[in-house]
């Protein structure tokens, strides 16, 4: 597999070990150095192409979806596919565990839509027999959403089996996929999947600016009228699209021609696979080499995505993530705060510009910060390897 280019190393920046924004290449920046005009033909053209290309890497499944860009961050592309797919009469199951699902059960509330938060607390996955439990016991709900991997912990949730209990229950399937999608394989059709979304800042790395909805065209034409918003109203935006090639309101046409580049460069390197083959090789030498360390990860390896790792912080005393985060900051890597309410961590992204030699300095890194800060052992308080058996339970 061809070492993908790597940042320009005169740039002198560290490496974003988050999941985005991430670490873009420079050919992805230097797209960034030309103005288009949202109107001219060259620009409509772009939008065209950036749709196509989207929709071919959902395979044979493309001729019965769209692609609908939003402007905004992933969250503005969660809330335009619930107010617009959700008819305001209708209730969505969301299968949560962590902050992006309670993220779209808040954004429920405020668009006004009834929503069954099934929370799975901070890493734990909801399966497929529970999602049939529900569904069977409230003939009310109309849509289900799952988080396809929920960076809050990096857990793969279990989509396939959400999808088959959705399916049997006769319910309409929504997939945030986010921080999946241009990674991991994602077959609407073979999940039944009337829409889902992801953005332009993570597996396919782009810059941040806006996200895309891939929906069923029949559910995108069955939409219009649905929607809570004006800017956020799906249909409405894709009709535009669809008659005059343009967005509705300013597009980030910066970030598109970087899009367009990042998409080259994903298929230069071989797609979907090849870009899952290098994460989960970056996951694999981080996850061992930390081990390795003493360091241990929150999720057994079975439920470790190839797109964010979460370790448990070392019991040690003279451990902090401030000067955790500082050592490795002075050694060229942006590490991330953990978001586990119970016991401390911290999250180590495998996904952008990066490759495994990369991943090897990391481990060093983190073996020279421990050492400064005269940390002896990385193993974490007993407390968390408790928290951690209920996974196996
Ligand atoms: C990044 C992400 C989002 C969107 O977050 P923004 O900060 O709005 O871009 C939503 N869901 C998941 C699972 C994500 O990883």
């Amino acid at each position: 597999m061809p070492v993908p280019p790597l940042p320009d190393p005169r740039l002198g920046e560290p490496y974003l070990l988050t999941p985005g924004p991430l670490t873009t290449s420079y050919a992805v920046k230097q797209e960034m150095l030309k103005d288009w005009g949202s109107w001219d033909d060259d620009f409509r053209t772009m939008t065209k192409t950036m749709r196509s290309r989207l929709l071919a890497l959902i395979g044979d499944g493309a001729p019965d979806y769209d692609c609908v860009p939003i402007q905004g961050s992933g969250s503005y592309c969660v809330e335009a596919m619930l107010g617009s797919f959700v008819p305001r009469d209708g209730k969505v199951l969301i299968l949560s565990n962590g902050a992006y699902g309670l993220r779209a059960a808040q954004t429920l509330d405020y668009l006004g839509r009834s929503c069954h938060l099934l929370d799975k607390g901070d890493y734990l996955p909801p399966r497929g027999d529970e999602v049939a439990a529900v569904l069977a016991d409230d003939p009310a709900i109309t849509h289900v959403l799952a988080i396809h991997c929920e960076t809050s912990s990096g857990i793969l949730n279990p989509v396939e089996e959400i999808a088959q209990a959705t399916q049997a229950a006769g319910r309409k399937l929504l997939i945030d996929s986010m921080s999946a999608f241009g990674a991991l394989p994602l077959d609407p059709v073979k999940l039944n999947c009337a829409a889902f979304v992801s953005s332009a800042n993570k597996c396919i790395e782009g810059v941040p600016g806006f996200g895309f909805v891939i929906a069923r065209k029949d559910e995108i034409m069955a939409s219009k009228g649905n929607s809570h918003s004006l800017s956020l109203d799906v249909h409405a935006q894709w009709a535009t699209m669809e008659k005059t090639g343009q967005w509705r309101f300013t597009p980030p046409t910066h970030v598109v021609a970087a899009f367009l580049k990042a998409l080259d460069l994903h298929e230069a390197e071989g797609g979907v696979p090849a870009r899952g083959a290098r994460y989960t090789r970056n996951r694999d030498v981080i996850v061992q080499g930390m081990r390795d360390l003493g360091f241990e990860t929150l999720l057994a390896d079975r439920w470790l995505s190839p797109i964010i790792v979460t370790f448990f912080c070392p019991a040690d005393p003279n451990f902090s993530f401030q000067a955790f985060y500082e050592a490795m900051k002075k050694r060229g890597f942006i590490i991330y705060p953990g978001k586990l309410t119970v016991v401390d961590s911290f999250r180590i992204g495998v996904i952008g510009q990066m490759d495994e030699h990369v991943m090897r300095r990391v481990v060093d890194a983190a073996r020279d910060a421990l050492k400064d800060m005269k940390v002896s052992s990385a193993a974490p308080p007993a407390a968390a390897l408790e928290e951690r058996k209920k996974l196996a339970a």
